[in-house]
């Protein structure tokens, strides 16, 4: 079953995050929890940036801003988020993550989909922890609460 309808409902960047969630468990077998989102003001080249070691993702607000519909900007949300999310996983290759993005939202979503065309086109560009420091004064960055919704079931 296709995601397509989902991501239409979807309000929010937690709903969102729940799709790729189940997204890449169904395509890659694998999970994580324990994500922490914030947006922040990064260069509009740049989708978002998971500072390696962290449980940190940061999401770029200007380029959010920058989309032309609702469903370009849902469909970028998810791509980055699950780009990010596949790096958190411990992917580190960047074309290997790049060519798993591309996998999960074809087969989550069909290829005719926003999602994929927003998988091809990026933004990927990588930032390196040095690049972050220097960013980091202009980033203003905000915590995006509940964005990670406790599973069903799930017992610590
Ligand atoms: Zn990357």
């Amino acid at each position: 079953m296709l995601l397509s309808g989902e991501l239409e409902w979807a309000k929010g960047y937690g709903d969102i995050f729940t799709l790729v969630k189940r997204a890449v468990k169904r395509s890659l077998g694998e999970h994580r929890m324990g994500l922490m989102l914030y947006l922040g003001n990064l260069p509009l080249s740049v989708g978002a940036f998971h500072p390696l070691g962290t449980n940190d993702i940061v999401l770029n607000r200007r380029l959010l801003k920058a989309a032309k519909s609702e469903l370009k900007q849902k469909a970028h949300v998810f791509s980055i988020l699950l780009h990010e999310y596949l790096h958190s996983l411990g992917y580190a290759d960047e074309r290997q993550v790049r060519g798993l993005t591309y996998k999960v939202c074809v087969e989550n979503f069909g290829s005719e989909h926003p999602v994929v065309e927003a998988a091809i086109t990026g933004p990927w560009v990588n930032l390196t922890q040095e690049d972050f420091a220097v960013m980091e004064q202009d980033l203003d960055l905000e915590l995006v609460r509940d964005f990670e919704r406790i599973d069903i079931g799930y017992i610590i």
